[in-house]
């Protein structure tokens, strides 16, 4: 079988160097990326207090869905305008970076005013006129696996933003289908490892969509920063058990607090182990 792969500029082959880029005062890439939030904005209320916590525990960036993409139509869609503007709001008086969901062409300049990364998620990650549109785009792009994508389809998609101008990629695990029901998706964990060796890209890891279980959250989290991510986006909510989605899988604020020393740990320890490097899967030169 053939060394060449499809995809080009996101190939190690093509940049040996991490691609690395400043957002919010971190280096993505290099520091290791906290992203933090609910899975959508409900209410001032419940952005602004968690907003305040993340502050407080020196977490640079707040996730929130303001458009989301429900399996369901007659679940909760997003506050849409609105949820951008609450979120913005609470992320300014706090200091905090915003990362939220694009869902159409459309949106971009809307999401481009109030959100600092531009999340595809798992379910447009093979929207091709959207990633196209999105190269054009100033802000970096958090691109999410498709839930149903190999690693290869998953460097196109990122290919695809590069080649239309757009450099600040960051990759998403977030699990994928398989035969397994007791978690929400599959975990790929390997993928973190692998794709470092493929891609210059930064790659992070999405325990909540990846488990669906809040149990779950703290060792997966450990998991992904030992295996190498670049860092994590994490679902917390000021009261899970009243959140309009993704209640199941989302942290308690403490529960959040109390990770973080460990994920700190791990990921000073990997600084030493897990350079590229000294990675045991080498990457084709040809
Ligand atoms: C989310 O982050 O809330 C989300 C919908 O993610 P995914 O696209 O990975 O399902
Ligand atoms: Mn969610």
């Amino acid at each position: 079988m053939s060394n060449r792969k499809p995809y080009q500029l996101v190939s190690r082959e093509w940049k040996k160097e991490n691609t690395e880029f400043t957002v919010n005062g971190v280096t993505i890439g290099r520091d290791l990326l906290m992203i933090a939030g609910p899975c959508a904005v409900e209410n001032r209320e419940q952005i602004t207090t968690i907003s305040e916590y993340l502050s407080k525990l020196n977490v640079k960036f707040l996730r929130g869905g303001a458009y989301k993409p429900r399996t369901s139509p007659y679940s909760f869609q997003g506050l849409k305008t609105e949820g951008l503007q609450l979120m913005r709001e609470a992320a300014d008086k706090f200091g905090l970076g915003v990362v939220s969901e694009i869902l159409s062409i459309d949106k971009i300049s809307e999401l481009e005013e109030y959100a600092d990364i531009l999340q595809v998620g798992t379910r447009n990650m093979q929207n091709y006129p959207l990633l196209k549109a999105l190269g054009k785009s100033k802000r970096p792009i958090l691109l999410k696996r498709g839930m149903s994508s190999t690693i290869e389809e998953w460097l196109l998609a990122a290919e695809y933003i590069v080649s239309s101008g757009n450099e600040k990629v960051i990759l998403c695990e977030r699990g994928i289908r398989t035969f397994e029901n007791a978690t929400r998706n599959t975990l790929d964990i390997a993928a973190i490892p692998l794709v470092k060796s493929l891609s210059h890209l930064p790659i992070i890891l999405d325990p909540s969509q990846g488990t669906g279980i809040r149990d779950l959250v703290a060792p997966v989290s450990s998991a992904a920063i030992a295996a190498g991510a670049d860092g994590l986006i994490i679902e917390v909510h000021n009261q899970p058990n009243e959140a309009l989605s993704d209640g199941d899988q989302s942290l308690y604020l403490d529960q959040l607090k109390d990770l973080l020393p460990t994920l700190k740990q791990i990921a000073h320890i990997r600084e030493k182990r897990f350079d590229f490097e000294s990675n045991a899967y080498q990457y084709s030169t040809q």
